[in-house]
């Protein structure tokens, strides 16, 4: 789970806080109870690595899945002939 610094605008309290990143971000200060939180950007790296990672897996997911429509269209292929066609010898 990531870190966030916070930073209070009112009473520049200085704080971090273990957040989810669905998670909103803090707006109210746990020291002076003020709304003047503000989330200082300082490792934005992790994210950044966080979101290539996502479109690398989302091509991948892509190419096979082609490939596995490829896989189920060739075996699709009549190999038997009809049976039905066969002359009977009597
Ligand atoms: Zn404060």
């Amino acid at each position: 789970m990531p870190t966030y610094d916070y930073q209070c605008q009112a009473c520049k309290h200085e704080f971090e806080a273990f957040q989810s990143m669905k998670d909103a971000s803090l707006k109210k200060c746990p020291k002076c109870g003020k709304l003047k939180l503000k989330r200082i950007i300082g490792g934005g790296a992790g994210i950044v690595f966080k979101g290539a990672g996502f479109y690398q897996t989302d091509y991948r997911s892509k190419s096979y899945n082609e490939a596995a429509k490829k896989d189920k269209a060739e075996p699709a292929a009549p190999k038997k002939e009809p049976e039905s066609k066969k002359p009977k010898t009597d």
